[in-house]
């Protein structure tokens, strides 16, 4: 598979952070606040210098760019060509780091109270942008097939309250929080939760991985109950079941899922939302109710509508 490749290569957080790093802010303001999140975010904001250091390759081909937009300043260190592993970028030159302090109305020796300085993220566009150089510089989430965890690291104390109160007004949730190390940390658990900052922070790809392994989590426990209850019949029913989302999977991943016709995109959704039901129970959701039969000859249709997409 495709998706099972592309992993090998790289960390689940690696590529959720490629995905991220696609989007380009296109307003000044969204520059200055996604710099803003890296630099609270990152390993070093101080006065007499700066320092990010990021695994991340397409964050690295990013900072610099983003650094240009926001401030007109180039880094003093870069990683070398073709670096790999930890990649670090520096700033010392007093002018420079005066000028970016100065975007955000910092002086110099404002830096041991460093606080998320509220009109730079005031527009809805900028808070996105904050977050994902949040989680650019100091994020990182585990692969789900491991465990549903995405966190944030801090050094600053009072940036990790801030940030506590921004995610809560932004997306509507709360993060759980920690300290460890002498570090700041938020951090979320829940699948659902993880899937939705994902989107949200302009990586789908990886939100939707994220759903995709707890499907695949749920029909697997699935599939262990029936072969403990030795039930040949239950177990041929999840085989359709599997079968039926990884057709709806390759219909959305070819944008074929908003133009089916409404029936069969109803029972779609169905079958995804209940992967365990079966055919009568799938039938039952219908509005209006239908046979088993017909419920049987839509999922069939999505079987074979995908089939055909992937040739
Ligand atoms: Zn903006």
């Amino acid at each position: 598979m495709v998706k099972e490749r592309r992993e090998a290569m790289q960390s689940f957080s690696a590529s959720a952070k490629a995905e991220i790093c696609r989007e380009y802010p296109q307003n000044t303001c969204c520059a200055l606040a996604e710099c803003f999140g890296i630099l609270l975010f990152c390993n070093c904001f101080q006065d007499t210098q700066i320092k990010i250091i990021t695994e991340s390759q397409d964050f690295g081909k990013l900072l610099p760019r983003l650094f240009r937009k926001a401030f007109g300043v180039s880094f003093d260190q870069l990683p070398e060509d073709g670096g790999t592993g930890k990649l670090v970028f520096q700033i010392t030159a007093p002018n420079k780091i005066a000028a970016i302090m100065d975007a955000f109305g910092f002086t110099r020796g404002d830096t041991l109270s460093l606080h998320i300085n509220l009109p730079v993220v005031e527009e809805d566009c900028c808070k996105a942008a904050f977050l994902r150089g949040a989680f650019l510089a100091g994020g990182s989430v585990t692969s789900p097939a491991k465990a549903y965890h995405l966190e944030f690291t801090t050094t600053h104390k009072s940036v990790a309250r801030e940030c506590y109160t921004l995610l809560h007004e932004t997306v509507g949730f709360s993060p759980k929080t920690a300290s460890r190390a002498g570090a700041q940390v938020l951090y979320l658990k829940q699948s659902d939760l993880i899937s939705d900052f994902l989107t949200f922070l302009g990586a789908p790809v990886a939100s939707m991985g994220i759903m995709e392994a707890k499907l695949e989590k749920e029909l697997n426990n699935q599939v262990n109950r029936c072969c403990n209850c030795d039930d040949a019949n239950t177990s041929k029913v999840v085989e359709a079941a599997q079968e039926q989302l990884s057709a709806i999977r390759v219909l959305r991943e070819r944008g074929e899922l908003e133009k089916l016709p409404q029936k069969i995109a109803q029972a779609a959704r169905a079958r995804e939302e209940n992967p365990e039901a079966s055919l009568s129970e799938l039938a039952a959701m219908m509005e209006p109710p239908i046979t088993k039969p017909a419920m049987n000859h839509r999922l069939q249709r999505i079987v074979a509508m995908a089939k055909e997409a992937a040739q």
